[in-house]
């Protein structure tokens, strides 16, 4: 089976982990800073803060804003659990806010007569996070308008978006936010195997992240509570995670960022290819908006209903019976029976149920040859067309 995304591995990359294992610090060593710089770098944020995985990165912004209890989070509902979850972990709500049928991210006139209402409600969410869904960059000068007129911090999950751009600027910058989150799941642009990175341009943030990543203890004299010269002393000052990341992951991180622009070209290859080809037949793409650019994490097609005698569900088994990986990404969360057990009720996300009917991921990674996409075609032409 050809799968829907799959991790690169080079010796390059084998080396540089093997190097940290000869060496004397498999964890808090010289590599997870060495691979924050460098993911600052190439972003151009200042300051990156590694963890143990991007569901980690996501809780750690979370509560280094303050989220808690009487507090909401919006986020999209066409997206990984991890975006919605963070909230939860904080004693906050979550709320959703319905997608843009063109480009599967969250619709920013719908968020903002969702804002209008909870402002008259006295309910305004604490934080958005927006998610650049398979790697297609948010609205962000829209959303950060609306941030500043409705008082509300974001946090945008880039979970699917290291190395796609948004205006000429690498998503991570935080323009237009005040935290960028990444993570290094092996289908995910780059891997750590686990792992993930808050990245931000705020000095007070950075210094919350770093204590939540490590039990909320510091080493800091300036943020203890009393004055201890002595050299063992430190002090836990808030209810923190261990969420550090090892060196041998950093070191798996270094050498793979080192090879994110070929990824990146090798997907956005792919992703033209299948544009290419794809026209035929009664499938809808997303729509690549002018001034982004998708780092094509992921390549959603979705089928125009009734134009197959085929269900949704018989599509997607074929494709799988044909040895293609096809893959849903994903189920409303609001779906989810957690959510659904919460009583809270979620209004208005009829376009983003409408997408779970309609939607599936083709394969597309970076190791993926001209020949397995023939294939895919191929599959998915007789599938839709012929059998
Ligand atoms: C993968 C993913 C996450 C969580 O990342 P992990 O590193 O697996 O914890 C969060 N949000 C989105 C959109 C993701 O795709």
């Amino acid at each position: 089976m050809i799968p829907y995304g799959r991790q690169s591995i080079s010796d390059e990359d084998i080396d540089r982990v093997v190097k940290v294992l000869r060496s004397d610090y498999l964890t808090q060593g010289q590599a997870v800073p060495e691979f924050e710089r460098n993911v600052c770098t190439y972003v151009g944020a200042k300051y990156g803060v590694a963890v143990n995985s991007g569901t980690s990165a996501l809780h750690i912004a979370c509560r280094a804003l303050g989220l808690g209890e009487g507090d909401y989070l919006w986020t999209s509902p066409i997206s990984f659990v991890a975006s919605a979850n963070c909230a939860l972990y904080c004693g906050a709500s979550v709320d959703f806010v319905d997608i843009d049928p063109n480009t599967y991210n969250m619709c920013t006139d719908t968020l903002k007569q969702k804002l209008i209402k909870a402002k008259r409600h006295g309910c305004l969410p604490k934080v958005i996070v927006p998610v650049h869904f398979a790697g297609l960059p948010c609205k962000m000068e829209e959303l950060y308008k609306l941030s500043q007129e409705y008082g509300f911090y974001i946090v945008e999950d880039a979970s699917h978006a290291l190395g796609s751009y948004y205006h000429d600027a690498p998503i991570g910058r935080c323009q237009y936010s005040d935290m960028t989150v990444f993570s290094f799941h092996p289908v995910k642009p780059i891997t750590t195997a686990e792992g993930g990175m808050v990245v931000t341009n705020s000095e007070n943030l950075r210094e919350k992240l770093q204590l939540f990543r490590t039990h909320g203890i510091t080493r800091d004299p300036m943020l203890m509570v009393s004055k201890n010269d002595n050299p063992w002393y430190y002090e836990q000052i808030d209810l923190g995670y261990n969420y550090r990341m090892s060196d041998i992951h950093a070191a798996l991180g270094i050498s793979q960022l080192t090879r994110l622009d070929d990824f990146i070209g090798r997907r956005r290859e792919i992703a033209q290819c299948y544009r290419d080809r794809l026209h035929e037949l009664p499938v809808t793409l997303q729509l690549e908006e002018s001034g982004s650019v998708s780092g094509t994490h992921l390549f959603v097609i979705r089928v125009r209903p009734n134009a197959t005698k085929k269900s949704h569900a018989q599509i997607f088994k074929a494709m799988r019976d044909h040895g293609v990986g096809v893959n849903l990404h994903y189920i409303p969360i609001h779906l989810q029976p957690y959510y659904q057990s919460l009583g809270v009720k979620y209004e208005n996300l009829e376009e983003a149920e409408k997408y779970y009917a309609e939607a599936m991921s083709l394969p597309v990674f970076p190791d993926l040859t001209n020949e397995n996409i023939e294939e895919i075609i191929s599959v998915l032409t007789n599938v839709l067309i012929t059998e």
